[in-house]
This record gives C-alpha cells, structure tokens and sequence, in this order.
C-alpha cells in the first residue's frame, strides 16, 4: 500500500503570494513600477462577485493597484467593447480579466478577442493560446499554471513521464496539456469521447482531472504512486442538509493508491489568484521592457 501525500496548494498559494508581493515591492521601489490589475465584473452573479472581492482584496494586499469595473448586466456589448479598450490604452493597467462567465446576450469570445493579448492575465486570448501551442512566452491561463507550479514543487523531474489530463477545455485541460508537453512529459488528452478511460487513466504518472463530475474517477483508475491533480469543483449534498466540495477524483479512494494528490478544497483552487497576481507582475515587467 503507498503512502500517499497531500499537495497543499493553499500553503504553496500563500508562500507563493509572499514572493510576489516582495517582487511588488522591489518594482516599486528600483523602477517605480506599481502593477495595476482592472477586473471588469458584468451583472450580478453572486459567485463572481465573491471571486471579483477576492481578486480585488489579494491584489491590495500584494501592493499592487486593483482597478474594479461593475457594469449592469443589460450592458451593450459594444460599451463593453470601449471599456476594455480604453484599460488597453491605460499605462496603469497592466493587466485585464473579464469575469466569466458573461451574462446572456454577451458574447464573450468576442470580449476576449478585444483585450490586448500582452494584458490578457487570464491567458485565454488566442494569440496566448497560440503562444502556449508554439512554446512561445505569453500568458498562460492562471488554473493550469497553478497545476504546473504545484507539479514543478513535487516533481522536478518530469521529463519523460507519463501524463494523463482528463477534460479538454481551452481554460483548464488544453493548456495544462501543453504545459505537461513542455515539461517533456508524454500527453494523452482524454475527454468525453474516449474509449477506456479507466486503462488510460491507469497508465499515468501524473493524471490531471478536469472534468467537472464528482468523483468520477475512482481508486483503480489510479497507477500506484502517481501524482493525482485534481482540478475539479463540484458542489454535492453533505452532511446535515449542507453542501460540501469535492473534486473530479474520488479522494477517499484515491488513499493509498495515489502517491501525491491535491484535496478539493486546498489543492488547486488557491493557486488559481496567486497565479493571476503572477501573471500581472509578469505582464507589467514586459510592458516595462523588464525580463520575465
Ligand atoms: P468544461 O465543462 O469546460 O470541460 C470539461 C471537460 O471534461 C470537457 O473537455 C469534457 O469533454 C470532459 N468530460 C466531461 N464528461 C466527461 C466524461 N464522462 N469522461 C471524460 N471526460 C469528460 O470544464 P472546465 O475545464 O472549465 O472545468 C473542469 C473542472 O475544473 C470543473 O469542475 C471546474 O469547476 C473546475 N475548475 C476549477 C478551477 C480552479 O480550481 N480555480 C478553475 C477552472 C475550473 P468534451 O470536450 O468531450 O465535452
């Protein structure tokens, strides 16, 4: 039976934070460079406003400047279209996130394609995604960059490895994929379509799951000693009438079969701002002719 070890994604998200904030304070200080990261909020979406305050609130507390937009949700996408055009023109904005998802009626592709790639911190413009394919220095979306640097933590030598992500969405599974490529691991892809999704599972060092299904995969999908990356959220009934998180692996299972996983929650979740905050030091060091 192996020992298996939790990832703490949370502590790593903290020390993480940390970093950056001290990297903040070396910017303003030798180049009087203050990062600056505009958040555009569309409607009411009580789980985006929570995740807008939190963004909002960690990016003070890295000494960063957070610029928040609130627009209603019956908002023309063409006044959208100026907003993000006008943070593209502003030198004090280095970095640009659009809350997804939009309300009806607005289409987000299109909001996206509008961002200036090189102030695109959520990574999903196509230029970005096309960088990432290329292995090209860009913006990498902040959840696969999350997963990469907790892999980076554990594993320093993937090279060679067998990797498995489950879930192909061009926000979590395809750039993770490509991040893996890059580490010299080799890639399978599985999504809804696969045959054999429990032998392909099996064959993995490193299984990657986003899915967005509640424990779908089960201990013996799991190669003993693998590292397991769990990137799943799915709220599910609890004890008492409560709802609780789980992730896209059945933990429980996954004991004593995986090597190393990350929880859900404290796992992958806490990178994901940490690595919005990276990516607009980066962004603003580029936008200033710095190396990154
Ligand atoms: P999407 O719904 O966009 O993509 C899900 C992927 O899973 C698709 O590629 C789909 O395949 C695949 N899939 C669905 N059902 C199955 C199945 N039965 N077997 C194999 N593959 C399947 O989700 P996201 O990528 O946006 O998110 C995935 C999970 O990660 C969610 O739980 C989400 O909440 C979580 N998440 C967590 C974040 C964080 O930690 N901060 C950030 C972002 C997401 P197909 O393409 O064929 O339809």
């Amino acid at each position: 039976m192996v020992q298996t070890q939790l990832i703490d994604g949370k502590a790593f998200a903290a020390k993480l934070l940390l970093e950056i904030g001290a990297e903040v304070a070396v910017l303003r200080e030798a180049h009087g460079l203050q990062p600056g990261l505009a958040v555009v909020l569309v409607g009411e979406d009580p789980a985006s406003q929570v995740y807008v305050r939190s963004k909002a609130k960690q990016t003070v507390a890295a000494g960063m400047r957070s610029f928040e937009h609130k627009l209603p949700a019956d908002i023309a996408q063409g006044e959208l279209i100026a907003l993000v055009a006008r943070l593209n023109a502003d030198p004090a904005v280095h970095g640009i996130l659009v809350q997804l998802p939009l309300p009806g009626g607005l289409n987000a592709e299109a909001v996206i394609a509008c961002i200036d790639p090189d102030k695109d911190v959520d990574g999903l413009h196509v230029v970005n995604a096309g960088r990432l394919a290329a292995g090209l220095p860009g913006l990498v979306p902040c959840t696969p960059l999350g997963c990469l640097l907790l892999l980076q933590d554990v594993l320093p030598a993937m090279s060679g490895l067998e990797a498995v992500v489950v879930g192909r969405s061009a926000l979590v599974g395809k750039p993770i994929a490509q991040l893996l490529l890059q580490q010299n691991c080799t890639v399978t892809m599985a999504h809804s379509r696969s045959k054999n999704l429990p032998e392909l599972c099996r064959r993995a060092d490193i299984l990657v799951a986003a899915v967005g299904r509640a424990e779908m995969i089960q201990g013996d999908w799991i190669k003993p000693g693998a590292t397991v990356i769990d990137v799943g959220i799915n709220r599910v009934p609890g004890a008492e009438g409560k709802t609780k998180l789980v992730g896209d692996v059945a933990f429980a299972q996954a004991q004593g079969v995986a090597g190393l996983i990350t929880p859900v929650p404290g796992g992958v979740g806490p990178m994901t701002i940490a690595c919005l905050l990276r990516n607009t030091v980066t962004a603003a060091r580029r936008q200033a002719g710095l190396n990154r």
